[in-house]
């Protein structure tokens, strides 16, 4: 069985859940893509709202903070006539294991048709999803994998460069707490995209190689020719130990500024999943700058993102859905 578990009746997408961007075909992502880029045109056109998923329920359960994440799918619920719950469960009560499956067992014998899920331990979302019956969307666990992040960006990408392949994207920053860096390696790989990981030794994963990343410790070097530059947040919160000597270091060879971003392509375009340290990882005036920056529109392209994978995993239980691929003409 597919890490994403798998669905009778395929439809462009035959997986049951969203855990993951490992093990998904070009055409998977192809279908998801096309089908956030159709709800972008909708919502551009004013008609992006929607009764398809009138009388369906979404769960947002968070075991971890978030504000654009939980926001964004609460919103794609709504913009699709979901009835859309946010609980938030908070740190004290989370003992991993048991409380995670009495959860589960709770909130199945509600009915829910998705549960949105992120929860700090890595592979915690895969286990809830083998509890319930309903689709369960990975919205972050741990350092594992954020599929609908590497999605957005992946969409933000092609809307400004027509494709993936073939483009150069370097991924900057804590690469071994993040998860953001995990799904966009895995579909940028996939898609044709060169990828590059620039991060200094203490926080580059040993043999990155292996998946197909080209590792680099030296950012200008990293940055030579780059079409996209994606920076990193540094992901304290799983760290144990210290990883960089000061923030102030940190910032002076791994921050992206100005004179950094001379050595990538002159019309190289910047990322950050959000939320940005400003001073860490980068430079407030190149975040800021509206030729360059594409982080408002990542922001934008969530939701979009999220309604494709809400519609996606609930069609099986739309009698009139459409035949498989139409959606991505
Ligand atoms: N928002 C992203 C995540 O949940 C990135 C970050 O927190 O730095 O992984």
């Amino acid at each position: 069985m597919s890490a994403n578990g798998e669905q009778s009746g395929a439809f462009g997408f035959p997986h049951r859940h969203l855990l993951g961007i490992e093990g998904l075909s070009p055409l998977e992502i192809g279908f998801l893509l096309s089908l956030s880029q159709d709800y972008a045109d909708r919502n551009d056109r004013g008609s992006g709202r929607s009764a398809l998923l009138e009388g369906r329920t979404v769960i947002n359960l968070f075991f971890e903070n978030s504000t654009r994440t939980r926001t964004s799918f609460e919103l794609a619920g709504k913009r699709l006539g979901a009835d859309v719950i946010n609980m938030q469960v908070g740190w004290s009560s989370i003992k991993k294991g048991e409380t995670l499956i009495d959860t589960a067992m709770t909130l199945n014998a509600m009915h829910p048709d998705v549960l949105v899920v992120r929860h700090p331990d890595s592979g915690a979302v895969s286990l809830l999803s083998q509890k319930v019956d309903c689709a369960v969307i990975n919205a972050g666990d741990g350092s594992h994998e954020h599929p609908t992040q590497a999605l957005l960006d992946a969409l933000t990408i092609i809307r400004r460069r027509g494709a993936l392949k073939d483009l150069t994207i370097a991924i900057c920053g804590d690469i071994s707490h993040s998860r953001v860096a995990r799904s966009n390696i895995h579909l940028l790989t996939t898609m044709g995209a060169r990828v590059r990981a620039i991060a200094p030794p203490t926080l580059m994963p040993r043999a990155i190689e292996r998946l197909g990343v080209e590792p680099h410790f030296d950012m200008r070097k990293g940055l030579a020719d780059c079409d996209i530059v994606m920076m990193l947040r540094l992901q304290t919160e799983r760290m144990q130990g210290s990883f960089v000597p000061s923030i102030r270091e940190y910032f002076r060879f791994f921050g992206l500024d100005k004179e950094k971003l001379l050595a990538a392509k002159p019309d190289a375009l910047i990322m950050h999943p959000g939320p940005m340290n400003r001073g860490v990882e980068i430079d407030s005036e190149i975040a800021d700058d509206i030729d360059r920056s594409l982080i408002r529109e990542q922001v934008e392209m969530g939701v979009v993102v999220r309604m494709a994978c809400l519609d996606t995993l609930t069609r099986h239980l739309r009698p009139d859905v459409a035949p498989v691929g139409a959606a991505a003409s």
